[in-house]
């Protein structure tokens, strides 16, 4: 990218911009000047916008009697100027969405509200559950457009989730809904870091060219950066950061010691036993196999249930008794693997808007009665039939039974028993699956994530969907939910494979 490339002037800064800026300026400078390079968001990214604008509007009404400052975002200038007149205003006892240029930053403060003696309290609202240190940067660099702007503020605070909150039904207690924690402190001491922030930014944005900032631990902190792709697409073959568990900050050492490829990492480097499988399996070109694989494998026995869970967690309750973010199972999937080697296949997904645990749980209950073994990946499972438990104490004694049966966690299984340098680090069943399975992708699928499920499965309860459509979101969560039990099937297929023996083959 040359000079030639760029517009003659810095553009305007957001907040948004300033804390892309403050986690690292290389971002920042293309976020302004090559946004084409950014890998777009996914579903889960965009709800969680989606979420966060919500929980703003819900939160106006902490502060009633406010006055919307309803021009959008293409009309900034219109809404700066509505924003003074509603300042101007003593019979406004709030605003929302007060829109404000200073200092070549454009901010929208969430809410500021009217104190006493011509001072205001700003309040960002955040769909979070607790107020998380980056925070404190938005607020500061309101509060440096808002004294450029000579509006006095007194008070600043974050309004975030109360996941304690129990929804007792009609609308939501909204004062209960959220809480609200005093930041001024904090984010008056970061109010003098704003200025030499904005300096170093505009520095490097006036410089012309692209900062030079390699890849590191910063690069998903606070946020995960949507250049990442872009900026790794020197990285050699097998990246250093492909080992398994290998912290950030490690990852940064080593880089800056030199060290970027596991292909030539010296066995000077010391790693610990996973690791270190890792990287030989990387410099072989082979995978490593346990020698224990054949004794934990024959710990299965039929009837093997391969079983897994889909789950909800709305940010805004929606059942009587339930709490902000509260997870819910919808879904579940079991491949059944019989004594005489048969397969077989049964599933269930909540149907209706009500709340899906109790026939979720009573037909999971039906379905894992005789069960020999269960195989789950991961302890997810373990987990919601716990919380399903304790939710239901008519059902307490059949979901005892349930969590009695021997529990076979694959994910272990696979980590401490077979390592592919096509792993590249991970043993997610997304990871493993195309290496050990490579015919049974999720390519062809239109769910191919959980958080996508569970986006999906939120939408049926959109009661003027049409009927074919809520049929087609429901063929393709079962679709999805059904391939990750067949996955695990098959994990164990080609892992027997591995060790010699093939007789869970349905
Ligand atoms: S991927 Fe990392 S180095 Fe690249 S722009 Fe993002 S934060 Fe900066």
């Amino acid at each position: 990218m040359t000079s030639s490339d760029l517009p003659p002037r810095i553009p305007l800064l957001s907040k948004t911009r300033y804390t892309a800026g403050l986690q690292c300026v290389k971002r920042l400078y293309l976020e302004l000047y090559a946004r084409e390079l950014a890998t777009p968001p996914g579903p889960g990214q965009e709800s969680l916008f989606s979420s966060g604008t919500a929980a703003g509007i819900l939160a106006q009404q902490l502060y009633p009697g406010g006055v919307l400052v309803a021009e959008d975002y293409l009309h900034h200038r219109e809404a700066t100027v509505r924003t003074k007149e509603l300042l101007q205003d003593s019979t406004v006892s709030a605003l929302y969405e007060a829109a404000f240029t200073e200092d070549d930053i454009r901010i929208r403060a969430d809410i500021l509200v009217r104190g006493p003696a011509g001072s205001w309290e700003i309040v960002e609202v955040k769909s979070a559950t607790s107020v998380k240190d980056q925070y404190i940067d938005d607020v500061a660099v309101q509060l440096h457009v808002l004294a450029r702007a000579g509006v006095q503020v007194t008070r600043a605070s974050v309004a975030f989730i109360n996941n304690q909150y129990v929804y007792a039904g009609g609308s939501p207690v909204v004062g209960d809904l959220f809480s609200v924690e005093d930041v001024t402190e904090f984010a008056q001491e970061r109010l003098g870091e704003v200025p030499t922030r904005l300096a170093e930014m505009r520095t490097a944005l006036a410089a012309g060219h692209e900062p030079s900032i390699d890849i590191g631990a910063h690069c998903s902190k606070p946020y995960t950066c949507q250049f990442v792709a872009y900026c790794r697409r020197n990285e050699p073959d097998w990246p250093i950061d492909g080992l398994p568990g290998i912290r950030a900050t490690r990852v940064d050492e080593l880089r800056a010691a030199g060290y970027r490829s596991l292909s030539t990492l010296p066995d000077s480097i010391p790693l610990n036993a996973m690791q270190q499988r890792a990287r030989d399996a990387v410099q072989s070109q082979r995978p490593w196999i346990s020698s224990d694989l054949t004794r934990v494998l024959g710990q299965m026995t039929p009837p093997i249930h391969f079983v897994d869970f889909e789950t909800v967690a709305p940010w805004l309750p929606r059942w009587p008794g339930t709490r902000p973010y509260q997870t819910f199972p919808f879904q579940w999937s079991d491949h059944v693997v019989q004594a005489d080697g048969t397969l077989e296949h049964a599933e269930f997904l909540a149907d209706g808007d009500g709340d899906p645990r109790r026939a979720f749980a009573t037909s999971i209950i039906a379905q894992l009665r005789g069960a020999a073994t269960l195989v789950v990946y991961t302890g997810y499972e373990r987990t919601q039939l716990t919380a399903l438990r304790d939710a239901f104490p008519d059902l307490r004694s059949a979901l005892e039974a349930v969590l009695t049966i021997p529990q076979f966690d694959l994910h272990p299984v696979v980590r401490n028993g077979y390592y592919h340098p096509e792993f590249r680090g991970s043993f997610s069943l997304k990871a493993v699956l195309p290496v050990m399975v490579p015919e049974l992708a999720y390519t062809d699928l239109t769910i191919q994530h959980g958080d996508v499920a569970s986006l999906q499965f939120q939408q049926l309860w959109d009661r003027d969907l049409d009927e074919s459509a809520r049929r087609q979101l429901r063929a393709d969560l079962l679709a999805y939910c059904e391939r990750d039990t067949l996955a695990m099937v098959r994990i164990v297929e080609a892992l027997h494979g591995i060790v010699g023996r093939t007789e869970l083959r349905g």
